[in-house]
Formats: structure tokens, C-alpha cells, sequence
């Protein structure tokens, strides 16, 4: 009975409901900065890891938002475009969401305090979360950026060309991830939210908001697969100057 009982105690003690949730992602963001642009899988394939998250397009056409069941492309203008499951993603993290915690902020807060305010909150900083925020906005900002044609620029160069969408008082749905620091270079460490707003007419790669009493739906991670793509541009792609 002694060795039963013990078998049982699980790994790690956060109160998380099973099975494991596994984040996947496709390239790193190293690659994505030195302007790896180039799609590496299809929206069919990554469909079969997960229909929540983020990431963007062959050419760096637009900002990804995975959100109920559907891909969404926020191209430069603003338009926000059904997504075909042939269509390529160059970058993009997804996950099958099934939040197992709700974090309720009562205030308003700064985008930069909301972090500070959920980092208090999370179990544990050292994992990767999913996250999502539904509700009424008084405040966001989203970015889109201009597909390219090869030779690709890096995509510092791209986000300079970047086009800013503002909004008041919106109903829209944050998708995003808050991933520990060890992560950074094969993803971006920190929190990264994409959003759509809730006629589905506009969104994308959120930069600023404000948040009043934000209920932040939460899954953490145990388990994180990465997919190099199988490219020569990955291949040959310069590695970052540490
Ligand atoms: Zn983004």
C-alpha cells in the first residue's frame, strides 16, 4: 500500500489537471529575426497540434490569430482574412487550450501592469502558459505588418514598416502565450498576445492596452515540441550574434 500511495504523488504539485498539455511551435524566433520568412508547414499540419495561437504567414504576410476552431490572417491594412489550409506559416505556436486556471483582476491596468499583476498570480514562472482574454476593452493596440518577397530584410526592418490599429471600448478575444525565460531566442520569453475583436473585423499582434477587471483564462505547459523546418533558408540561415 506504501509503494502504491507513493507512485501516486505526481511530479510536480501545482494543482494541474491531467493529462500533460503540450505547447508546439513551428521554427524559433531567432530564425524569424534573421528573416527565415520563408512557409515551413502548412495550416493543415498545424491544425493537428492545436486551432489556438499565434504566429504569421510565408513573407511575414500579417499577423496569426488561432482562436475557436479557425485560423485568421491580419494582413497590413488591417482586413482580417479567413486562413486556407494550404496556405504556410514560416512561425507559429499553437496549442489544443484547455485552460485549468481563471485569474481574476479586479482594477485597470496598463498592459505592462497586467504582466507584472499576472506574473503575482501564475503558479510558477518556469513553465510555458497559454492564455486567453475575452471581454470588453477600454483600451488596445494592435500592429500588422507587410508581406515580403525575398531576399527577405530581418524582421526588425519589417516591424519598422509596421501599421498600428486603435481601438476603444472593443469586445475582442487576446490568444497569447507567457513563456519563461530560458526561452528566449527559441521563442520570445515573456508575454505575446495576438487579438481579434469580436466581430472578427479587425485585430492583430497587440502592442498596448487598457484592461478593466481582465478574467485571464490560463493552461499551463509541461511539455513544449519544437518542429525545425526542413528548408534550405533554415538551413542556411546566420545564427544570432549572442
Ligand atoms: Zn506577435
Amino acid at each position: 500500500m506504501g509503494i502504491f500511495l507513493a507512485v501516486c504523488v505526481p511530479l510536480v504539485s501545482l494543482g494541474v489537471a491531467h493529462p500533460v498539455s503540450r505547447g508546439f511551435q513551428v521554427s524559433t524566433l531567432d530564425a524569424l529575426s534573421a528573416g527565415v520568412f520563408e512557409g515551413a508547414i502548412s495550416f493543415r499540419e498545424l491544425r493537428r497540434h492545436g486551432d489556438f495561437g499565434l504566429g504569421t504567414f510565408a513573407g511575414l504576410d500579417g499577423e496569426l490569430i488561432g482562436l475557436d476552431n479557425q485560423f485568421y490572417q491580419v494582413k497590413r491594412d488591417g482586413a482580417v482574412l479567413p486562413v486556407s489550409d494550404q496556405s504556410q506559416t514560416p512561425f507559429a505556436v499553437v496549442t489544443q487550450f484547455k485552460p485549468t486556471q481563471k485569474i481574476i483582476l479586479p482594477g485597470t491596468f496598463t498592459y505592462t501592469e497586467l504582466q507584472t499583476a499576472l506574473d503575482q498570480k501564475l503558479p510558477s514562472l518556469n513553465y510555458p502558459y497559454a492564455l486567453a482574454i475575452e471581454g470588453q476593452f477600454p483600451q488596445l493596440q494592435f500592429r500588422s505588418v507587410p508581406g515580403q518577397t525575398p531576399p527577405y530584410p530581418t524582421l526588425a526592418a519589417v516591424v519598422k514598416q509596421q501599421t498600428l490599429f486603435n481601438f476603444e471600448q472593443v469586445s475582442a478575444t487576446l490568444v497569447g502565450f507567457r513563456l519563461p525565460q530560458n526561452m528566449q531566442g527559441i521563442n520570445a520569453a515573456g508575454y505575446h498576445f495576438h487579438g481579434l475583436t469580436k466581430d472578427k473585423k479587425s485585430g492583430g499582434h497587440l502592442l498596448a492596452g487598457q484592461f478593466r477587471n481582465p478574467v485571464v483564462q490560463v493552461q499551463l505547459m509541461q511539455d513544449w515540441q519544437i518542429q525545425f523546418p526542413d528548408t534550405a533558408a533554415f538551413a542556411q540561415s546566420p545564427a544570432p550574434i549572442p
